[in-house]
């Protein structure tokens, strides 16, 4: 029998972002009324909080002893692990979801790492996005001096941006430009009022991102990618997406950048095979993400990869192409990893 794996989100955004107004809300809406919901607010003010355990106070955990990416995994895998009976009546269930907030300084990449390297964890639980909330105001300026909040958005499958209401225009773009900088691949969503539209949160499918060519579009949203030849190999070009940033947007620390190349021309599933057993071991570690659709000698439609560290979720091979570009684009989002290093690794695609 095929048991479903619970869907897990992970709510995460920089100190001040708006993440806990947000989840307020969520948790109060009739989508997200059997949530187990996982706070770790350590080092922060709880007060926030105070609203989140009136609305649902049997499916909260809170866990404030430390940090559950890094001084308290331990703690965090041990919760998700028990809240299968813990959270149970009679034998049942009671909740569909998980949603794990952050903290504000929180790393997500190690949290994610907890669930697919721990197989009872990883049997229980499907990781369903991360969603990462990021404040229209201080945006840029966050995104500029944090490298926390550079991770925090690297790993997003889904950015919501908060308080622009509050901001300026000018203050509106600049974070907007700092955030596909970062992660040119996930969607931008504007929080308003502490208010979202939670059919993309609910729709998000961070393991196996895509079963046909409609949700394609928009988890390599390729129009909004810059693209340019630099590189005099035949057929690959290459567009580094802060190339074309303000010169100080990345002054404090450029480690986390995004690279996307398009290969004009197919591959065949042995280069993939072979790329992907070079690349994964080696620089796995310096992967934030990957997300490439390929065009495979033989198919008739696209193959769609995704890796997450060192973390390769299953290719899904499509039917037919969204559309008339057969071409295989790749987007890396990379910590402290050269374009150099990226390139010699996609000679094996050559
Ligand atoms: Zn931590």
């Amino acid at each position: 029998m095929r048991h479903e794996r619970i869907p897990l989100i992970l709510l995460t955004g920089f100190l001040g972002s708006g993440k806990t107004t947000l989840l307020n809300q969520l948790v109060q809406l009739p989508e997200f009324s059997r949530t187990l919901v996982i706070i770790n607010e350590f080092g922060e003010t709880s007060l926030d909080h105070l609203l989140v355990s009136k609305s649902s106070d049997d499916q909260i955990v809170e866990l404030s002893s430390g940090c559950i990416c890094c001084t308290i995994r331990g703690d965090l895998a041990k919760t998700l692990s028990d809240a299968t009976w813990r959270f149970a009546r009679n034998g049942v269930r009671q909740f569909d979801r998980v949603v794990i907030e952050t903290t504000g300084l929180a790393e997500p990449t190690p949290i994610l790492q907890i669930i697919s390297n721990t197989p009872k964890l990883y049997d229980s639980y499907r990781m369903q996005g991360t969603v990462t909330v990021v404040d229209a105001v201080n945006g840029a300026g966050t995104l500029a001096t944090h490298p926390e909040a550079q991770k925090q958005v690297a790993v997003a499958d889904l950015l919501l941006l908060s308080k622009s209401d509050l901001a300026t225009q000018a203050q509106e773009t600049e974070t907007r430009e700092a955030m596909l900088l970062l992660n040119p691949t996930a969607p931008v969503q504007l929080v308003l009022q502490g208010q979202t539209q939670v059919d993309e949160i609910l729709a998000l499918d961070h393991a196996e991102p895509v079963q046909s060519t409609a949700p394609l579009h928009s988890w390599l949203p390729t129009e909004q990618l810059r693209f340019a030849p630099v590189s005099g190999k035949q057929g690959l070009l290459r567009a580094d997406q802060s190339s074309a940033a303000p010169a100080d947007l990345n002054r404090h620390n450029d480690r986390i950048r995004a690279y996307c190349y398009v290969l004009e021309h197919p591959v065949t599933a042995a280069q993939i095979d072979q790329w992907l057993d070079a690349l994964m071991p080696e620089l796995g570690p310096q992967l934030l993400r990957l997300k490439a659709i390929l065009n495979v000698v033989g198919f008739p439609g696209p193959l769609v990869v995704h890796a997450v560290q060192h973390l390769l979720h299953p290719a899904g091979l499509l039917k037919e192409w969204p559309d008339e570009d057969r071409r295989c684009k790749l987007v890396f989002i990379t910590d402290n990893l050269s374009a150099e290093r990226l390139e010699q690794s996609l000679q094996l695609l050559q």
